[in-house]
């Protein structure tokens, strides 16, 4: 019958129309304090169109979402921090922007460099957030991160991020990519396995 999707369709609308404002009223005591509600309501069960309250709601980022770099670092049990750089300068080299710049490290007596980065610093204002330095890095050591909260009155030296402030520990990496990181530590147990089987030959 002519005309009978164009009223299917009017149909799907109006009950989108209708959804969105009975799950606001569902949500409404518990708009802001709820956790639950967001990732419900972006759930495939949520019903309805609805305008995220930014920044009292925030949406939940996917697990492959990138934004800004930062660097990792293993906590030692005895408390101290290892930089997983070794300031081989890949990140640097492929970086489209050119906006890395790193110093490597030089042993005070011979003056030969020790392969882990004294500074280290990304210009944040250029950074495109390609995660070709994540992808290039051979030591797991740059990864993209999640947050994106970055804004500052400062528009000089604020966001040229320096090492201390790009690093984090690899604790927070496997919070925010459990699957990649479990992938990577799988890859390094078996080459680790595989390194130590050559050597018992
Ligand atoms: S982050 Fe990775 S690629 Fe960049 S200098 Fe350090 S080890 Fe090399
Ligand atoms: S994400 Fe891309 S633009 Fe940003 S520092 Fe890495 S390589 Fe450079």
């Amino acid at each position: 019958m002519y005309g009978l999707g164009i009223v299917k369709g009017l149909w799907v609308t109006v009950q989108h129309f209708v959804d969105t404002y009975t799950d606001d009223i569902r949500w409404l005591s518990k708009r802001y304090i709820d956790p639950d509600k967001l990732s419900y309501r972006q759930s495939s069960k949520g019903k309805g169109l609805f305008t995220v309250q930014y920044p009292e709601e925030k949406l939940e980022v996917p697990e492959r979402f990138r934004y800004l770099p930062f660097l990792l670092y293993e906590e030692k049990p005895d408390g101290t921090k290892e930089d997983r750089c070794t300031s081989c300068g890949i990140c640097a080299k492929v970086c489209p922007p050119q906006c890395i710049w790193i110093e490597r490290t030089e042993d005070p007596v011979t003056k030969r460099p020790v392969p882990a980065p004294k500074a280290f610093f990304i210009d944040t204002d250029i950074c495109m957030n390609c995660g070709y330095c994540a992808e290039y890095c051979p030591f797991d050591a740059i990864k993209m991160d999640h947050d994106y909260e970055i804004a500052s009155y400062d528009r000089t030296g604020a966001h040229v991020y320096d090492k201390e402030k790009l690093s984090k520990p690899v604790s927070y990496y496997a919070g925010i990519r459990p699957t990649d990181y479990a992938a990577e530590e799988q890859a390094r147990a078996e080459a680790e396995a595989k390194k130590a089987a050559r050597k018992a030959r």
